[in-house]
């Protein structure tokens, strides 16, 4: 029994995706999903094991997804910029025996697969005689394999079941009232938590609709929040980044029908790092809506989320959601219980990942106890909100005998005009410990952002070394690759 197909059978007139090819309702997707999941039974054997899909965000990639589950095996989505040599990386840590294959991506698959495994493009496996049984499946058993993002270094594997994933879902179900009115658009790539999980998968889990689009184009995304025809919007701080700017050269009049569509709209939510208030701010006043930041990690789902009701600080990511236990620990790994001092995020309870795949030193170094290490430094206020400070590896700079977050100096820096993007990093220092350093884009000069910064940041927060850059390092999910920006100093 799979909870999130199970769930679905109730809605089968319900549209449940929208893509560039059509709209599919949840009968639809069902049965596509069965007739796929016993083919896959015929190439892969019984016990399938993981699978990796290589298939752009559509109707088809969620098909796979849950004929992946109908069949017993683990779901592995590959993301279609990958390159050949990354895919072989996936491959090989999996151990994969099937790699399924949307046409338009026939030459990635069949040169990134170069050893044993079997490639089958999906049309293959649509159209052939099906003849196997589907097994029951159990909700402990491995459902989804997700990578984390390589913020930090190389991407782990991270092992999740069906009833871990059930969890998260009910439990953003009730954070952010999903409903089967709702309607979402989902640009985001298809090979991490947030468009997976909290975008897709949710909006299935409850019957609703799900635009799904690969790519991003900011007309596109623009005219779709405009047209008043969504409910929900959920993206990375970089897209909203990205629809300001695209916002802020339309003509007047074409940015009054946009507010009109976007303020029909009920929730429009930010996360997978952390939103500047730069951003927050000037979205606010473009779309009326202040975003609902939200905080989470691939091992554990979310964790915590600014209220759906009441006030959204800006700069906090709110309370803990349901399900979820939380404690902050000083560096003995004792418990923190007062206001305002800063200490790691540790997490149990049913929603928590139990294992790296095929990383048993990684998932043992993960674990405190019942508790998963975070690793990112967090801090309350006197109303029990939480803030996040950055990951200690890389924002967490010590100056001096100071801990310094990065985050906030960015904050600050964002807020100069004429600064497009920034990142602040420590550069090891024989005198201080560390260094701050700060990059940024755009058309401001060093001079200016000193400036700016001398009556906002105490001196020993002001970055000591700066650089001008035409573009800062990113990931897929727009997050800085803080490693590729020290380098550059
Ligand atoms: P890797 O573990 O491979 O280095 P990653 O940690 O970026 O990559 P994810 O699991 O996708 O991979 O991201 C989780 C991390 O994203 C969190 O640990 C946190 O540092 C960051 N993050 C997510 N949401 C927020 C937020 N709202 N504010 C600040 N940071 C956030
Ligand atoms: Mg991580």
């Amino acid at each position: 029994m799979i909870p999130l197909i199970e769930r679905s059978r109730q809605f089968t007139d319900n549209i449940a995706i929208i893509d560039d090819s059509g709209n599919y309702n949840y009968g639809n997707l069902l049965e596509a999903a069965t007739t796929l999941a016993r083919n896959i039974l015929d190439q892969a054997g019984s016990a399938p094991g993981p699978v990796l899909y290589l298939m752009p965000s559509g109707y088809q990639y969620v098909v796979t997804q849950w004929a992946i589950w109908l069949s017993g095996g683990i779901a592995v989505p590959v993301h279609t910029a990958h390159t050949a040599e990354e895919i072989r990386y996936l491959l090989a840590d999996t151990g994969a025996r099937l790699l399924i294959y949307d046409s338009n991506f026939e030459t990635l698959a069949l040169e990134s697969n170069r050893q044993q495994p079997v490639a089958v493009a999906y049309t293959a496996l649509e159209t052939a005689a099906a003849a196997s049984p589907l097994p029951d499946v159990a909700p402990p058993a491995d459902a989804l394999m997700i990578y984390t993002s390589g913020t930090t270094g190389k991407p782990k594997g991270v092992v999740m079941s069906h009833e871990q994933i059930a969890t998260q879902l009910e439990s953003l179900t009730q954070a952010w009232g999903w409903t089967s009115a709702d309607r979402i658009l989902n640009v985001l790539p298809m090979h991490h938590v947030h468009g997976v999980i909290n975008i897709t998968c949710c909006a299935l889990y409850n019957g609703a609709a799900c635009e799904m689009r690969s790519g991003f184009d900011a007309a596109y995304v623009a005219g779709r929040l405009g047209s008043g025809a969504l409910s929900l919007f959920m993206a990375v701080p970089t897209v909203y980044h990205k629809l300001i700017q695209y916002f802020d050269q339309l003509p007047q009049q074409q940015q009054q029908s946009w507010q009109q569509g976007m303020q029909a709209m009920r929730l429009m939510v930010s996360g997978s790092a952390a939103l500047p208030l730069s951003v927050l701010e000037r979205w606010r006043q473009i779309s009326g809506h202040t975003l609902l930041e939200r905080y989470g990690m691939t091992e554990t789902g979310m964790i915590l989320s600014n209220p759906l009701q009441g006030l959204r600080k800006p700069g906090y990511v709110g309370l803990p959601l349901p399900f979820v236990q939380i404690r902050i620990v000083d560096e003995q790994e004792a418990e923190i219980q007062a206001p305002g001092i800063p200490g790691e995020l540790q997490v149990c309870g049913p929603t928590v990942f139990r294992r790296y795949w095929q990383k048993e030193e990684a998932t043992r170094k993960a674990f405190s106890g019942k508790w998963f290490r975070t690793g990112d430094i967090v801090e309350f206020d006197a109303d029990g909100d939480y803030r996040i400070l950055g990951r200690s590896s890389s924002d967490i700079i010590k100056s001096g005998g100071y801990k310094i977050s990065a985050l906030e100096i960015e904050n600050e820096i964002l807020e100069c005009n004429g600064v497009k993007e920034c990142a602040v990093v420590a550069l090891p220092s024989e005198e201080w410990g560390e260094v701050i350093a700060a990059a940024f884009t755009g058309t401001a000069t060093v001079d200016t952002v000193k400036e700016w910064l001398s009556n906002r940041l105490a001196a020993y927060k002001t970055p000591r070394r700066w650089i001008v850059a035409d573009s800062l390092p990113r990931n897929a999910m727009g997050k800085l690759l803080k490693s590729e920006i020290r380098n550059l100093f």
